[in-house]
């Protein structure tokens, strides 16, 4: 076994049925006595069962969050803070409210209890990841780590199919490049494999009945583990080629990542055979890329870029976008590949190891 260092967050995990009921308890503990409760306009349903549950500890809600964290949107709620005089923040959703959560954690210090929704991870993660004039920037700081997550399996109860499958795979993802990262630790790659795998056996059968507790559970369970990868150890290829496609093109979030997972594999799967051993044992089947890719037809994932909405006159600048600031991949990131991998990604034609076909020609 190589050195390795192995980095803790420092994190309260509060993970099963009904524990949501949980949370008065929580915020008395972190010393929270008027939180502000934040959703998406589409979760105010939610927001307002938090209210119920929390009585005098709620000082209002905010459900105005919005993909990539606008900072406007975030100026709104700090408003909002202030106004209620609020003393910490409940974050009730996907990542889109987890990050603006952190987004006040960052300018307020305040403390933050989340309660995520979807299989995003972002509650796992130092990172913040905000957008303004168009521009998305990135920044990782332990200040924006929540206090406490609290994992309600009922809660995702109500996401929707599409979105628990592209969700699944946008957490798959993580655990996936967290098994050939650069700084990779045999804890982190343990938590991996065991996410993958979780979430490979969940997803099909969340597919034929969106309720069903048992595979809920097994893919919540799966998306925190995939999450604390995301939070630990460095990503590399998929990550940045997604953050390009989805801040360039304004592609979704995790269509966009459940898209394009099988081809980024693909083309690093010569540069990491151990860790694309360690995936297709996760999913039961022979080759990572492939098994991704019929796993993602099979619960009924769009895995072409041009149905989620870009354009194919894009794929050229994408690529050259994607070669322009440079950093550490397993394999080198080199345009014409990189091309190739988005156009197969763009028609939705199954990925290709292009190295492994350049050898048996
Ligand atoms: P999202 O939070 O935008 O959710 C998509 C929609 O689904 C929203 O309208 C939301 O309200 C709804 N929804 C979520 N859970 C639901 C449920 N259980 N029932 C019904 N509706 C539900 O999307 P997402 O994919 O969860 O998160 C994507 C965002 O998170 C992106 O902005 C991405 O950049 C960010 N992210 C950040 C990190 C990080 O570490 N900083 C990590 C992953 C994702």
């Amino acid at each position: 076994m190589q050195n390795f260092t192995y980095q803790a967050a420092p994190m309260r995990v509060i993970f099963g049925r009904g524990t949501l009921g949980q949370l008065p308890a929580e915020l008395e503990r972190l010393g929270i006595s008027r939180a502000l409760i934040l959703a998406t306009p589409n979760q105010t349903k939610q927001a307002a069962q938090v209210v119920s549950i929390l009585r005098h500890r709620a000082a209002g809600i905010f459900a105005e969050a919005a993909m990539h964290t606008p900072v406007d949107v975030t100026k709104h709620a700090l408003l909002r803070v202030r106004e209620l005089d609020a003393n910490g923040v409940v974050a009730i959703g996907g990542g889109s409210t987890t990050g603006l959560g952190k987004a006040i954690a960052w300018r307020t210090g305040l403390p933050q209890v989340v309660v995520p929704t979807s299989y995003a991870g972002s509650e796992m993660t130092p990172i913040l990841g905000e957008t303004q004039d168009g521009l998305k920037t990135t920044q990782s700081s332990p200040k924006v780590l929540p206090e406490t997550v609290i994992y309600d399996v009922d809660l995702t109860l109500t996401m929707p199919r599409s979105l628990s499958a592209t969700s699944g795979l946008n957490a798959i993802a993580h655990a996936a490049e967290a098994l050939y990262a650069r700084d990779q630790n045999p804890i982190i790659s343990l938590m991996a494999e065991e996410g993958i795998r979780s979430l490979a056996r969940a997803l099909p059968k969340i597919c034929i009945d969106a309720r069903a507790v048992g595979a809920r559970t097994e893919a919540l369970y799966g998306a925190w583990l995939c999450g604390a990868c995301l939070g630990a150890v460095g990503m590399a290829l998929h990550h940045k080629l997604c953050h390009t496609l989805g801040g360039s093109f304004n592609l979704p979030h995790a269509e966009t990542h459940a898209a394009m997972l099988p081809h980024t594999l693909a083309y690093n799967a010569s540069a990491a055979p151990q860790a694309m051993a360690r995936i297709a044992r996760a999913i039961g089947r022979d080759d990572a890329a492939g098994g991704l890719f019929g796993l993602a037809g099979a619960i009924g994932v769009r895995r072409s870029l041009r149905d989620i909405g870009m354009r194919e006159q894009d794929i050229d600048r994408a690529a050259g976008l994607a070669v322009t600031n440079p950093y550490w991949n397993p394999r080198p990131v080199e345009r014409d590949a990189i091309r190739g991998l988005i156009a197969r990604a763009w028609a939705g034609t199954a990925p290709v190891d292009d190295v492994k076909s350049a050898t048996l020609v």
